[in-house]
């Protein structure tokens, strides 16, 4: 029953907006295949795929916890990850015979099982989409010398040479791997929230935020929202061990008139924080699409879904951003007039109070809100990634029976 092998990596950003996408191909018929390590598996089993278990391909990411490691160390762990994970991903393709891969683009053993194995593939875009504009406008021209950049990323030559010598690939350079488009790419944000929109051929197509409604293990208390303003505070899954940050969320909305909800994250021991407030809901994970279906004003780290998931609800930003691509958010959003940038160094509980009091209340914002949100919806959502999706395998000419 040949049909996709979706192969990411295992993080929610990455793998939050294909699931609606995989429910609607299998829902019109397609098998679906859906590879990620076993604790995984209850995020994909309601979409209707068959889950098989693989290696993590970015272990250290979750090891070390709320910390995280830094955006130059991020290659050599794809890297390592992809010579984890393919053999396993080689006997599922030789086991299962799908079609296609679909594969994140931050997913290096999905783009090489695809070649590999001598299959089509299709790269999803979870943040940013990358050309040669884009990349050299957001490092800052860092990468205008790509060969001594990649010197600078410990541990990737490594890395490379041994994946190279285990699957008889080419080496890839740092370039070739940020930049390697497939026949067709899928990027789940606005062509309008984009840097460089413009710029993407007929390759790419932004289909804006994936949403649908996401099976939560715990329901909140959403009845004490009533009454007041309501922020929802959200550092996201990763680089969120910032207790520090989230007393001073304590602290600025303690004693005001605001309904407050404070996403933790895991790393975070909540019994540190001191006395929580009678107005405020503080829980390590919180289901944040029916909190922001009621958000006044989204307080979170610029991740690329969060920051769609407020787009699409219409909902101010307050980026606070923890690792440079969330700075680049940060700024788009303050340039597009969605919200403000607030620096982690800068994060008082007045200027927080101050930075979503003005946000909530300023009639400019909600213009530029309510037009960003047309255009999001516009680009289709996963109905129409998943009709692209077959769009192209249509296109791949007959198959196998
Ligand atoms: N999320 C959630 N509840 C939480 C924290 C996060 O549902 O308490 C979801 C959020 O809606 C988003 C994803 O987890 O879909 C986080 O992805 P994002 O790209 O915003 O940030 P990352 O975690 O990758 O830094």
């Amino acid at each position: 029953m040949p049909g996709a092998l979706f192969v990411n990596i295992p993080a929610r950003g990455h793998i939050n907006p294909t699931l609606p996408v995989v429910a609607d191909l299998v829902a019109r018929g397609e098998h679906v295949i859906y590879c990620l390590p076993p604790e995984d598996e209850l995020l994909i089993r309601p979409t209707g795929a068959t889950f098989r278990p693989v290696a993590n391909s970015f272990p250290e990411a979750r090891e070390r916890k709320g910390r995280a490691m830094s955006l130059s160390e991020l290659p050599a762990a794809g890297v390592r990850g992809a010579i984890r994970t393919l053999p396993e991903l080689l006997e599922i393709v030789v086991a299962d015979k799908p079609s296609y891969v679909v594969y994140d683009a931050y997913c290096l053993a999905g783009r090489l099982v695809a070649q590999l194995a001598d299959l089509p593939a299709v790269a999803t875009y979870a943040t940013y989409a990358f050309n040669e504009q884009v990349l050299f406008s957001v490092t800052s021209g860092r990468l205008s010398d790509p060969s001594s950049a990649q010197r600078g990323l410990p541990g990737f030559d490594e890395a490379m040479e041994e994946l190279v010598a285990k699957f008889g690939v080419p080496p890839i350079g740092l370039l070739d791997l940020l930049l390697h488009p497939e026949p067709l790419n899928i990027a789940f944000l606005p062509r309008e929230f984009q840097p460089a929109g413009e710029t993407f051929d007929d390759r790419w197509v932004f289909v804006g935020p994936s949403l649908a409604p996401r099976p939560e293990a715990e329901a909140l208390p959403l009845e004490h929202l009533e009454g007041g303003p309501v922020a929802y505070v959200s550092l996201g899954t990763v680089y969120n061990e910032r207790p520090d940050f989230f007393r001073t969320v304590l602290r600025a909305f303690g004693g005001t008139g605001w309904r407050v909800v404070v996403a933790t994250g895991n790393w975070v021991d909540t019994g540190d924080l001191g006395p929580v407030p009678d107005n405020v809901i503080l829980r390590p994970w919180v289901p944040q699409l029916e909190v922001l279906a009621k958000a006044d004003v989204f307080v979170g780290h610029g991740g690329m879904n969060s920051t769609m998931e407020a787009l699409a609800y219409a909902v101010p930003l307050v980026v606070v951003p923890q690792q440079s691509e969330q700075r680049v958010t940060a700024d788009r959003v303050a340039e597009l007039g969605l919200g403000q940038r607030l620096d982690p160094g800068d994060v008082t509980p007045e200027s927080l109070l101050e930075a979503v009091t003005t946000l909530a209340s300023e009639p400019g914002v909600a213009e530029r809100l309510a037009a960003m949100q047309k255009a999001a919806l516009a680009g289709g959502g996963h109905d129409r990634a998943a009709a692209e999706i077959l769009r192209f395998t249509g296109n791949l000419g007959p198959g196998p029976a």
